[in-house]
């Protein structure tokens, strides 16, 4: 059985085939960039999706080596994400399926990223860290959904790093190329540091971390200083959740998984609390179709009912509204 997956929340545009064992037999992408000291514009990154839209699908499908009439359903992430974006991939994703007559499946994007840890790690029942450009939350399985355990309470780590990238005029996003200038430096420069329960707090960090460059620190120790700061903030949260839930297990997953200081420290936490820290297999960290099809396809084997009409896009879709009809158990 194979499952396409359309992936289109924000500056990526995706498509990937997987089959039923968790093969995913292609993954191709194509990423929006944008300008430099600008941010991601919903409505040029639509237009890029549009303009790739029929390449990106056609690719993932050749690649696959599987005619779109063999497939078993086409997932779309219908949300969270820019309205503009969605509106690409839901359009694609309803045409393919309603011209082979398949299941229609909507994915919520953030189970994805949670999904697709599982798959390329072998968690079995993780206290989940999702750090992206959209997201930054602690969540943990139970009664049949993820509950969040805590989250940004403005910003997102993701977008503290684009954000404060757009002030030095480097394209977004711009993770790795910050994460290169903090290689530059181990000097520290003290930075609001604010954690609040389980929950943390990025947007003093971003402010004071762009007044230090404004006022003439050298631009790798802002980097490195605030980096250490987001980073031990995130490992502080993540160590009372984990004490809390008692899991044995972390999964990093999202675009900053990408990111070496947050993996040591998330590793150092575990090491504290007898707790494996697993981190999404590099190739999909950041979004991408595979995410996509692997829920799709979860939520097909599981037998769930699509109806045909269920192609709105739900730009503000919270990952704990959504009943995981594939997954067993709580702890
Ligand atoms: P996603 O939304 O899951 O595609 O993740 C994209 C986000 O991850 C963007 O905000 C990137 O800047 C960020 N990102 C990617 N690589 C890294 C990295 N090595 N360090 C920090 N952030 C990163
Ligand atoms: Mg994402």
């Amino acid at each position: 059985m194979y499952c396409l997956g359309v992936e289109s929340t924000a500056h990526t545009f995706g498509a990937s085939v997987v089959n039923d064992r968790g093969d995913i037999l292609s993954d191709a992408r194509d990423v929006h960039v944008s300008a430099p000291g600008t941010g991601i514009h919903p409505r040029e990154a639509a237009e890029h999706h549009s303009e790739v839209a029929a390449r990106v699908v056609s690719n993932s499908l050749g690649k696959a080596g599987i005619r779109a009439s063999k497939l078993a359903g086409v997932a779309v992430a219908l949300g969270p994400g820019l309205g503009p974006c969605l509106r690409v991939g839901a359009t694609v994703a309803r045409s393919v399926a309603s011209y082979f007559q398949i299941p229609l499946i909507p994915v919520n994007h953030a189970i994805g990223h949670i999904e697709i840890g599982i798959l390329t790690t072998g968690a079995k029942d993780p206290l989940v860290v999702l750090v992206s450009g959209g997201h930054t939350a602690i969540a943990a399985f139970s009664g049949g959904r993820w509950r969040i355990f805590g989250e940004t309470e403005d910003i997102t780590i993701g977008n503290l790093y684009d954000m404060f990238a757009r002030e030095i005029e480097l394209p977004s996003p711009a993770g790795p190329e910050i994460e290169k200038l903090t290689q530059e430096s181990t000097i520290f420069l003290p930075l609001p540091y604010v954690v609040k329960g389980n929950d943390v707090s990025y947007s003093g960090l971003l402010t004071a971390a762009l007044a230090k460059l404004r006022s003439g620190a050298k631009l790798q120790d802002v980097c490195y200083s605030m980096q250490e700061v987001a980073c031990s903030m995130l490992a502080e949260a993540v160590e009372r959740s984990l004490a809390y839930t008692g899991k044995r297990e972390i999964l990093l997953t999202g675009g900053v998984a990408a990111n070496r200081t947050l993996r040591t420290k998330l590793e150092e936490v575990g090491k504290l609390h007898d707790a494996v820290c697993h981190t999404v297999a590099s190739p999909y960290t950041g979004d991408c179709g595979a995410q996509i099809a692997w829920t799709g396809m979860l939520a097909l084997k599981a037998g769930s009912d699509f109806p045909s009409t269920d192609g709105r896009v739900r730009p503000r879709w919270r990952l704990e509204d959504v009943d995981i009809t594939w997954r067993n158990g709580s702890s």
